[in-house]
């Protein structure tokens, strides 16, 4: 597989050209930013975690039925991918109050929701990705009701495939946000699932084992991410 040229530089991933104008080179960096961009930073051997947590990942909801734009892990940092035309909705669903909605609505952090809840976000960095609900999706064109719904449907499924699967490995998954795109004729979850897009607690002392350690300078990162690793791993 030839690398080709950059397509698109974000804030934790860059994504290159292959000699198939079907798929693309997803790189994941160590580069780390919060707070919208606000703060920014380091941390070693993120790239490395994100694309092989994200790998398992994918690859068990690709067992479990859900299709996903994963093809194959190229090395320590790339993961290969079907090229898709990314939906500008971030699809967040919350298992637990913590971040955004406890602050929004004033609900402590660890409260259990009777049912998850989903939110959408529309995803443009200058306006700080802002919540947006399905009339706003309408009336700005982001996608028609039916591709909403199907997003909606698909993202508790992956709550409820991937809540099990940390939950066999000690951690609950307490919220995440997912990113769509189309592909043909098909709609394909993209992007990652890591601890950058993940909150995940340890299940028994309630450790914070994702981003929110560098959000909240809780030390530890590396070890973090690399703990859910060697939980993830097979
Ligand atoms: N999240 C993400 N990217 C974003 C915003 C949020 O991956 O741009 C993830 C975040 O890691 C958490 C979930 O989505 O797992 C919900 O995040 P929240 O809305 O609470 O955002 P926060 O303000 O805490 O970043």
């Amino acid at each position: 597989m030839t690398k080709g040229e950059r397509l698109y530089e974000g804030k934790a991933k860059i994504l290159y050209a292959t000699d198939d104008p079907d798929l693309v080179i997803q790189e994941f960096k160590d580069d780390a930013t919060a707070f919208n961009a606000k703060k920014r930073g380091q941390i070693a051997g993120k790239g490395r975690c994100n694309n092989e947590i994200s790998t398992i990942l994918f690859r068990h909801l690709e067992s479990e039925g859900v299709a996903t734009h994963f093809v194959r892990r190229l090395s320590e940092r790339e993961m290969l991918v079907k090229k898709v035309e990314i939906i500008p909705i971030e699809v967040t669903v919350r298992n637990v109050a913590a971040g955004g909605i406890s602050k929004r609505l004033g609900i402590a952090e660890g409260v259990v929701f009777a049912e998850p809840v989903v939110e959408y976000h529309l995803k443009d960095d200058a306006l700080g990705d802002p919540l947006i609900n399905d009339e706003h999706i309408r009336v700005l064109n982001l996608a028609p009701p039916s591709e909403v719904e199907l997003l909606r449907s698909l993202a508790l499924e992956v709550n409820r495939i991937l809540s099990a699967f940390f939950l066999d490995r000690g951690l609950r998954l307490i919220d995440f946000k997912l990113e769509f795109g189309r592909h043909r004729d098909e709609i394909l979850l993209a992007d990652e699932i890591s601890p950058d897009t993940c909150r995940l607690w340890d299940a028994e002392s309630g450790e914070r084992l994702d981003k929110d350690r560098f959000r909240r300078d809780l030390g530890q990162v590396e070890e973090a991410y690399l703990e859910v690793l060697r939980r993830a791993s097979p």
